[in-house]
């Protein structure tokens, strides 16, 4: 079961592609108990809680958040091998101070950074315009040195799209060694844009596959998620977008909503659930059918159980229904399989069985001792 708590709505940053609409709300702890409540209630016991702190800027309410991280490890059912923790924040907040709490409350960290100054500074500002690229690099560089396998997550947009490559290499440069790169999906993209693709995460499969044969492999979300998921020979039930039935997201208000992705102005009207304060869980329901993707190309395709065409939210931004993909994920989804592919057979030809995939911990065999505490966090922003 995954669940996001949405703390706030601000944001001391003004992104151009932000789909928060950020206000002054900031969460109860009234409201905060009773998603703990839930959370713990309607979790089946033999399942993984995540639970992730997310905003606005989570770290505004660092100390809300603390208090409520607290009332989890408080709760009569924690139980700290089935509890991940972990807050996604936009880098500018972070010191010293803050990294003991985060490591004293057993969180888990990720920054999201788009890459160097020429991109990072031209969606990723602060509200007044300004660019946020060297408070985020000094910060990144802090935050490794508690978080040795810090996850870093890039947006990229229509206009950075071509940069990609630059964007790994740069993150290498800093020392990060697990990178998700993340479509802006509700971009304008195009089919110039989805030609652009295959190139593109050849590109970026040629750096992975150098920085594998220098033994200082890169954690790439798109090549190693599919790595991973071709190994097993397609996506479980459990690891498909559970959106609204094993996923939900809390705004600030308590409103319910399938995914985080889609909590918007909060206002309780589109994708709304259902209240936290109001309702009782049996009466959260949602439209999203992760096995029942309703467009006929996919029934047909056969990379159909390695394809993340289940994506609701990705799904919905695109064509407006949670169960139909959009063709720029279609494309996305063929290139990274497609270099996935290439990269097990060049990799595999000189006896790298990617074993540690298939116990779901890519890249850990080989990035050393350090690793053995670490787990991979997925980040959602
Ligand atoms: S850091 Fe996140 S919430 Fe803040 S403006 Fe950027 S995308 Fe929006
Ligand atoms: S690659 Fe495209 S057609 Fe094939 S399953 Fe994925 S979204 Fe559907």
């Amino acid at each position: 079961m995954k669940f996001t708590i949405a703390v706030t709505q601000q944001c001391n940053l003004g992104c151009i592609y932000c789909y928060i609409f950020k206000n002054d709300a900031v969460m109860s702890m009234e409201t905060a108990d009773n998603i703990i409540e839930y959370m713990f209630n309607d979790t089946p016991k033999d399942e993984k809680l995540e639970i992730g702190f997310f905003g606005g800027e989570p770290m505004l309410e660092f100390e809300f958040i603390k208090k409520v991280i607290q009332r989890i490890r408080n709760h009569k059912a924690y139980n700290s091998r089935k509890i991940e923790l972990y807050i996604v924040s936009n880098g500018t907040i972070f010191s010293n101070a803050i990294a003991d709490e985060l490591i004293r409350l057993g969180v888990s960290f990720g920054i999201s950074c788009d890459g160097p100054s020429h991109i990072q500074d031209r969606s990723r500002v602060f509200t007044d315009g300004t660019g946020t690229s060297a408070i985020v690099e000094k910060n990144i560089r802090q935050a490794l040195q508690y978080y040795p396998f810090l996850p870093v997550n890039a947006v990229y947009t229509p206009s950075t799209l071509e940069y990609l490559p630059d964007v790994v290499d740069y993150f290498y440069g800093l020392g990060i060694r697990v990178i998700y790169l993340s479509p802006n999906i509700s971009a304008p993209w195009t089919q110039e844009h989805a030609d652009m693709l295959p190139d593109l995460f050849q590109r970026i499969g040629k750096k992975y596959l150098d920085y594998y044969m220098a033994e200082t492999p890169l954690y790439i979300s798109l090549i190693d998620g599919k790595i991973a998921v071709i190994m097993r020979s397609g996506y479980g039930a459990l690891e498909k977008c559970r959106m609204g039935k094993g996923e939900f997201a809390f705004g600030p208000s308590g409103n319910i909503y399938p995914c985080e992705r889609l909590i918007g102005n909060d206002d309780g009207l589109s994708h709304c659930l259902g209240n936290i304060n109001t309702i009782t869980p049996l009466q959260i329901k949602c439209s999203h059918d992760a096995h029942n993707i309703s467009n006929d190309l996919c029934q047909r395709c056969e990379l159909n159980s390695y394809c993340m065409n289940w994506c609701g939210c990705t799904n919905y931004y695109a064509t407006g229904d949670y169960n139909s993909p959009g063709p720029f994920i279609c494309a996305s989804e063929k290139a990274s399989i497609s270099v996935a592919l290439e990269l097990i057979n060049t990799l595999g030809a000189k006896g790298i069985s990617f074993s540690d995939h298939l116990a779901g911990t890519p890249l850990m065999s080989i990035i050393g001792e350090a690793s053995k505490s670490f787990q991979v966090s997925t980040i959602a922003e």
